[in-house]
């Protein structure tokens, strides 16, 4: 019996599709919330490498060698862009990684960066970073993270057009769970009023947070790590704690927490728990995905704002 064309070239093309089916796609995120967000899409058919680690920090990260393997051997490098990885551009060119680049906060409405950084030259030389232009922890807000997925799945369906399918299913289910989380958070805030939805964190990592959701967010340090706080920032806000009563202090996975330890002494604030700022915890920690950080965020800071009864 005769085998049509049609069935013997459909029977050629699974041959060669197999062992490409069974090889995921190299993928290299820069952080772990990204490298979350990738895995959560890519699913199976994705490997990722996540190049700074659990609590880590992706401001001030130093790049390694086995960071320019891994680049080398990718086929897809995912960002955040907005000038968080200072450090990537080199990273990219000392690798020699000539594949495509995807920028997950395109899209993204930015909120501006910080204009002072002037303290008399305090900073000394700086490194060739443009921080200071736009905030960059735009994942912050739910509804940025949505735009973060929808890149991510763009450029995997780019690096993997074979397995677009399984990328939009999963992607889909990526953005329910998203759609879930925001819902939580808006519902556990709005029993607070507005006026009591005042925050100290280490940083300023919130602020994309605080206008999707009416919370008010103040820190000791700006929105990059690399600069020090200021004695007087420090002054300024221990005086804000005490006159408005703030009560929620909390210290960020990423950060040193002897600075906010110095200022809930002299406030008589307590530090309310430790929250997930710019990076995930490990496996078996309570912020092991994205969605779980934002979940485990929002259970420290509304119970740090529960009016007192
Ligand atoms: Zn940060």
């Amino acid at each position: 019996m005769k085998r049509s064309f049609a069935a013997s070239l459909a029977m050629a093309m699974a041959l060669f599709a197999l062992p490409a089916l069974a090889e995921p796609v190299k993928v290299v995120a820069t952080f772990t919330i990204l490298g979350d967000m990738v895995r959560q899409i890519g699913g199976d058919e994705v490997a990722v490498t996540t190049l700074v680690g659990p609590d880590g920090d992706a401001h001030v990260y130093e790049p390694t060698p086995a960071d320019a393997r891994a680049l080398g051997a990718a086929k897809l490098v995912v960002v955040n862009g907005l000038g968080m990885e200072g450090w990537i551009d080199r990273l990219v060119k000392a690798s020699g990684y000539k594949g495509p680049v995807t920028v997950t906060s395109t899209g993204v409405k930015p909120i501006a960066g910080e204009e002072e950084h002037d303290e008399a030259g305090h900073e000394g030389h700086d490194h060739g970073h443009d921080h200071g232009a736009h905030d960059p922890h735009a994942w912050q807000s739910v509804a940025n993270a949505r735009i973060y997925a929808d890149n991510i799945l763009k450029g995997l369906v780019a690096a993997a057009p074979d397995k677009a399918a399984t990328l939009r299913a999963n992607h889909a289910a990526f953005k329910a769970k998203l759609d879930a989380v925001e819902s939580e958070i808006k519902a556990a805030l709005k029993p607070i009023p507005r006026k009591d939805r005042k925050i100290v964190t280490s940083h300023d990592a919130f602020g994309y947070y605080g206008k999707a959701y009416g919370v008010t967010f103040l820190a000791p340090v700006g929105m990059s790590t690399e600069s020090e706080a200021a004695a007087g920032d420090i002054a300024k806000l221990i005086r804000q704690i005490k006159a408005e009563k703030i009560k929620a202090v909390f210290v960020e996975n990423i950060a040193d927490p002897r600075l906010l330890e110095q200022i809930t002494r002299e406030t008589g604030a307590r530090i309310g728990g430790r929250v997930y700022s710019d990076a995930l915890s490990a496996a078996d920690g309570p912020a092991a995905t994205y969605v779980d950080m934002m979940r485990h965020n929002l259970a420290q800071f509304t119970k740090a704002l529960a009016p007192a009864s």
